[in-house]
């Protein structure tokens, strides 16, 4: 069966203004937590009569660079629609957003599907104020709701793609490569899940498209499209027909349900924004922000592959955000790159994933890797003990001294101690001495583990082993 998926994504910016008011955008407030509702607000956000809106200049700035980083022509003047709808989250009872004229349109992405390329057309890329944030409480009585202005105004970028998805992988894998290249440009927060909303658009064998509503982050979309692949299948399977819909994903429960059929564009009544004049996008400002562009993920990857010789896969590791990039970069320059790559792409990731964190929102400071890695480098440390010491510094936000030092491992510095643990284990383990004596070889790994065991893996096997072979002279 042949499938088809299309996205439509609102990613959150980081700005640090609202995009109509100068309010603060709480998506680039540090730490983010426990911001008083309603606190970060002005008679525009919240949608006061006579408000007049204006519009911030380094959103539309931000916005060139994430279309032209996807390929995109850009527009030669753009201008802001009034998206009219009735409900508490937007109490001037219209969203401002591109309609007609969207800043930028057929742009592409390459994504790399296990080994093969694949193109995926971007239809159109515009910028929008996201609504304000409605809390759903339950009470005995029926429940009520309550509306925090904080996100009212903040901006959005709208990235809508030709359905050219043919598995929900494939989704997975556009989604993360948005949050990268948006990481990348620096103007999105890759630490935060919930800063990448999509909508998926799915049919099967031609049929009518359903669309998935609401679906955070990027584990959820393939979830979500696999999911309602299987449903769909299985409504044909027993005779029956797709409608055109709008269903809702439930991540606790795994399931899509309906919402209500779907609506169409001109179920909104879309109207010319008065309060906002028309913007003239300059050939000179986009010339201007393209010598601007970073050096992007596919461009690093490319170099990482050249410079360091690494393989694809690694180097893909090595680049899927900005910040891993770049302390790889740093530790490579004072310990080499093979020994960097190696512990930054394998057990630094697995347990940002394990914590399911990224490395910029592990709040890690480069120094402690790189102080961390050369202890490694300088054999102060062996696999083991690294290992651990990572996770624990991951585990508690902290530094490489304070984890070996609350797990009471590092060096060991003294040789006479080593000497009497194997003395004591050798002792312990006579039956395994005398079996090694007369000739097994597996009683030697074997005393080898429990010497190691002993030292709590701060002495590496091959030492383990020469020490006691010393011993048993
Ligand atoms: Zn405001
Ligand atoms: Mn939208």
């Amino acid at each position: 069966m042949s499938m088809m998926i299309g996205l439509e994504t609102h990613v959150q910016l980081n700005s640090k203004s609202k995009l109509l008011c100068g309010c603060a955008n709480p998506v680039s407030i540090k730490g983010k937590t426990n911001i008083e509702p309603n606190t970060l607000t002005c008679p525009t956000c919240l949608g006061m009569p006579g408000a007049k809106p204006r519009i911030n200049q380094n959103i539309i700035e931000s916005a060139i660079k994430a279309a032209l980083a996807l390929n995109c022509e850009i527009a030669g003047e753009i201008y802001f629609s009034r998206k009219t709808y009735f409900y508490p989250d937007m109490s001037k009872n219209f969203q401002t957003t591109q309609y007609e004229v969207p800043l930028a349109e057929k742009g592409m992405m390459e994504l790399n599907v296990s080994g093969t390329k694949k193109k995926i057309r971007i239809r159109r890329l515009h910028i929008e104020e996201d609504p304000a944030k409605l809390i759903h409480k339950s009470s005995p009585t029926g429940g009520y709701t309550l509306v925090d202005y904080n996100r009212a105004g903040t901006p959005l970028i709208e990235i809508v793609t030709e359905p050219d998805f043919s598995t929900p992988e494939e989704a997975r894998l556009y989604l993360q490569k948005i949050g990268q290249i948006f990481d990348y440009l620096g103007i999105y927060d890759f630490a935060s899940e919930a800063a990448l909303k999509s909508d998926g658009n799915l049919s099967i064998n031609g049929g009518e498209r359903v669309e998935v509503k609401n679906i955070t982050g990027t584990k959820e979309i393939e979830k979500a499209l696999n999911y309602e692949h299987i449903r769909q299948k299985n409504v044909v399977r027993g005779g029956g027909i797709i409608t055109l819909e709008s269903r809702q994903w439930n991540p606790q429960l795994g399931v899509t349900k309906t919402m209500r059929k779907k609506e169409t564009e001109e179920d909104y009544g879309y109207t010319f924004e008065p309060d906002l004049t028309k913007i003239e996008i300059k050939k000179s400002l986009i010339e201007k922000l393209k010598k601007q562009l970073p050096e992007l993920p596919d461009q690093r990857q490319k170099r990482f592959i050249k410079e360091y010789g690494m393989h694809e896969k690694e180097a893909e590791k090595l680049t899927s955000e900005k910040a891993i990039s770049d302390i790889f970069e740093k530790t490579a320059k004072k310990i080499g790159a093979k020994i960097a790559a190696g512990w930054i792409s394998g057990p630094l990731k697995k347990t940002l994933n394990y914590n399911d964190t990224t490395y910029a929102g592990s709040r890690l400071k480069d120094e402690w890797i790189i102080s961390l890695l050369s202890s490694f480098a300088k054999k102060d440390y062996t696999d083991h003990v690294t290992e651990q010491i990572i996770r624990k510094m991951v585990e508690l936000k902290t530094d490489d001294k304070s984890a070996a030092k609350l797990l009471g491992l590092g060096k060991i510095e003294d040789k006479g101690k080593i000497k009497d643990i194997v003395k004591k284990v050798i002792e312990a383990n006579e039956v395994a001495v005398n079996d090694y004596k007369g000739g097994n070889e597996k009683s030697l790994h074997f005393l080898v583990g429990q010497v190691m065991r002993e030292t709590k893996g701060q002495i590496d096997a091959n030492t383990a082993k020469k020490e006691i072979l010393s011993e048993l002279k």
